[in-house]
């Protein structure tokens, strides 16, 4: 040991000399590939430790990245790059990483598995051109990746399946492979033969290349078995593609290599019902390469406009920002159309604001290369923007007519993603409060900051008691936020109570009159204002903020002279109203409200506009019978089988309503865990995850989404 300290200094120094300048040299080469066919746009789809990270890294170290790999285990890996995803172990944001592979660039977006993050996975599968899910071994289709799984099959996206850990000893493929067929709902295209079981696996036969894997493989497979399983393969092929069925029957060559990819690459494309599947084990570092071939080969390439009919030369969408270590935005953006370059001027369609880009930056994880320009196909990372946020399409001409040839562009080209995509409601809440009122304007910058990066959580602040309140979508969230707030910010808050965010909501159609008199500086004026509120029945169990007044004309009044900045007033007034219903003081929402008819005499000024709707409102809501409403939600849980009765049993106990229960499905190790799926108010699973926990002996998992809301029975 000593003897190695002597002699570290200069040839430790050199060695990281010599590991930047490959490092800086695999970059350079990914910068040179800037033709959107050789450019692929991937989200990794994965359960907590299914390997994603693992993987990632073995990725980064085969493409030249780094010389040696890191281990989850230890905390060391690239991917995750936030501290709590380190120790937590989850994956919480969408980093993109950039890997060049077989003269191709691969960028790698990460889409985090857990509820607490829909929108963060929803706006990453809008830029993505195809993904790759992760399964263990040994665990086949879990709850989370199933999640996913679902939203990616809304925006059709190409996937194919990689499934690792495929040396443990409880990795069972056929298990696996049953439960892609159950809970994926499509059939699995075996691509490899795996050589040996658990610890004896070594590697596998790529039927496609009859190669064997790793190339240092020392087992010998007998001819029969490969020849065996290729034919099997092929005449799967054959069943499903015409092409591979015309050249089996017909042609008097042997189907070649590139044939046979051709056929895989049509599937993803034309016929998602298939996914092909490749095997390995990424903590030996057996089957990464080839899971890079298959992304190289099989996954669709990155989808463009070409600028002539873009009518602009830049056209770009942010998916994601974050802060860097100085505190400044940068924004993660897919180019869809022309380049990003540095000192860019560009217009957001959203607010017609004129933006400039400072940098543009090729990303790598924690570490962002500079560079002067990313073409279309590409993700790029960019600072200096003041205001553009996530979900923004900003491009590079000044038209405001800009918004309509959007609607235009997207009918051409659907894979054009919506800007602005809505956050859902938030369905929790609480205070935040920091330890002295110094630090209040700290928190407000850091709130405002985090807001921009993660468009799901609001602040507010409370009328009466001027406390912050933060809203957001899960109790992990609210932790989450409250942690970035020490780390990042060195604040240390406290959360009070968590709260449901309940709604509230007109049962009943109503109208009333309200006369407001004021008097000022002895002049007398009157505004007499009749307005009705109408329930809204939402077909999808979702709520529908208030938006607009309805006016309503008749031959006695046609509002000739109502301007509008009034209608803006009786606008705020109404929204101010419904900010706080009567029975809870929630918001109150799927409601109609309608304008009938407005006298005045004397001056009247817009605050008093308002404040005669906001009154009439609260006269109609206490006529309306109104209710309150609770976020539901669907609850998929998977348990190990002997314990399914106690956990239906609590669920009952719980008010669920129980969808489906399937006792020992395939999916889970030897066919000894059930799934449970139900339907339940969202205030009875708070700390549910502790309790199933203690039920099951921590041999369960679930995930939530939200499934609209109902009202509450006994109120
Ligand atoms: P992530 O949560 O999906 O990012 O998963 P990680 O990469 O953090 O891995 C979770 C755990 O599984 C870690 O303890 C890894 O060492 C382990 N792991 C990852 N890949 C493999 C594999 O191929 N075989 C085995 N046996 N363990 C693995």
């Amino acid at each position: 040991m000593r003897l190695f300290q002597c002699i570290t200094n200069f040839p430790l120094r050199l060695f990281y000399r010599y590991a930047s300048n490959t490092r800086l040299q695999v970059f350079q080469n990914a910068v040179q590939i800037v033709d959107p066919q050789r450019i692929r746009n991937v989200g990794i789809i994965a359960h907590i430790d299914a390997g994603k990270t693992t993987t990632v890294e073995r990725m980064l170290y085969h493409a030249g990245f780094i010389r040696s790999m890191g281990n989850v285990d230890d905390g060391n890996t690239t991917m995750d790059y936030m501290e709590q995803e380190r120790e937590r172990g989850i994956t919480i944001t969408s980093a993109a990483i950039t890997i060049p592979w077989n003269k191709h660039r691969i960028n790698l977006i990460d889409t985090p598995g857990h509820v607490d993050f829909t929108i963060e996975v929803e706006r990453s599968l809008r830029v993505l051109d195809g993904a790759v899910t992760i399964l263990d071994a040994s665990a086949g289709v879990e709850t989370q990746s199933l999640t996913v799984w679902r939203q990616a099959n809304r925006y059709h996206v190409p996937r194919l399946i990689y499934i690792n850990k495929m040396d443990k000893p409880t990795a069972n493929l056929s298990m696996c492979l049953n439960s892609i067929r159950e809970k994926f709902g499509v059939e699995p295209i075996l691509l490899h033969t795996p050589l040996g079981q658990g610890k004896q696996f070594t590697g596998m036969i790529d039927l496609f290349n009859e190669l064997i894997i790793p190339a240092n493989n020392s087992s010998k497979p007998s001819p029969e078995l490969l020849t065996n399983d290729r034919t099997k393969l092929i005449e799967k092929l054959a069943d499903i593609d015409d092409a591979i069925a015309e050249l089996l029957l017909f042609a008097d060559k042997p189907i070649s290599t590139n044939q046979l990819i051709q056929a895989i690459c049509r599937l993803m494309v034309n016929d998602q019902r298939y996914v092909p599947v490749l095997v390995g084990s990424s903590l030996r570092n057996i089957g990464v390469p080839t899971l890079l071939d298959a992304i190289v080969n099989y996954l669709p390439s990155a989808r463009i406009i070409p600028t002539s009919s873009s009518n602009t030369d830049t056209l770009m969408y942010i998916f994601k920002t974050i802060h860097d270590r100085q505190k400044q935005p940068l924004s993660f953006a897919r180019v869809y159309s022309g380049s990003v370059k540095k000192r860019m001027v560009l217009t957001n369609a959203r607010t017609n604001e004129r933006e400039q880009i400072n940098k543009v930056f090729l990303p790598f994880a924690d570490n962002m290369e500079d560079i002067d320009e990313i073409r279309a196909g590409s993700i790029a990372v960019l600072s200096g923007f003041k205001e553009a946020s996530s979900g923004d399409i900003l491009v590079s001409n000044r038209k405001s007519t800009i918004a309509t040839h959007l609607n235009d562009l997207k009918q051409q080209y659907p894979f054009l993603p919506d800007p602005g995509l809505e956050a859902p409601p938030p369905v929790f809440f609480c205070t935040i409060e920091t330890y002295s009122e110094s630090t209040q304007k700290q928190l407000d910058f850091a709130l405002k900051n985090i807001k921009r990066e993660d468009p799901s959580l609001r602040v507010r602040i409370d009328d009466q008691t001027g406390q912050t309140i933060l809203l957001g979508m899960g109790e992990l969230h609210i932790d989450i936020i409250r942690d970035r707030l020490k780390r990042e910010y060195e604040l240390e808050t406290y959360l009070g109570p968590l709260n449901v965010n309940y709604r509230e909501t007109p049962r009943k159609s109503t109208q009333q009159t309200i006369v407001w008199n004021s008097s000022i500086n002895e002049k007398h004026a009157t505004i007499s204002i009749t307005l009705s509120i109408e329930p809204i029945i939402s077909q999808d169990k979702k709520i529908i903020s208030f938006s607009q007044i309805q006016i309503v004309r008749s031959d006695e009044q046609n509002f000739e002279n109502l301007k509008k900045e009034h209608v803006e007033a009786i606008n705020h007034g109404i929204r101010l109203a419904l900010s706080t219903g009567l029975i809870k003081g929630t918001e109150v929402v799927n409601i109609h409200v309608k304008l009938h008819d407005l006298q005045l005499t004397g001056f009247i000024s817009p605050a008093l506009y308002s404040a005669a709707a906001s009154d009439c409102v609260r006269a109609c809501l206490r006529h309306a019978d109104c209710t309150l409403l609770q976020p539901m939600m669907r609850v998929d849980l998977v348990c190990v089988a002997d314990r399914t009765q106690v956990v239906l049993e609590d669920l009952a106990r719980r008010h669920s309503q129980i969808i489906d229960v399937q006792q020992g499905t395939s999916g889970s190790v030897q066919n000894s865990m059930s799934t449970i799926i139900t339907r339940t108010p969202l205030a009875e699973l708070i700390g549910y995850s502790s309790t199933l926990r203690t039920l099951t002996s921590g041999q369960a998992d679930f995930t939530l989404a939200i499934d609209g809301y109902e009202p509450v029975l006994n109120l």
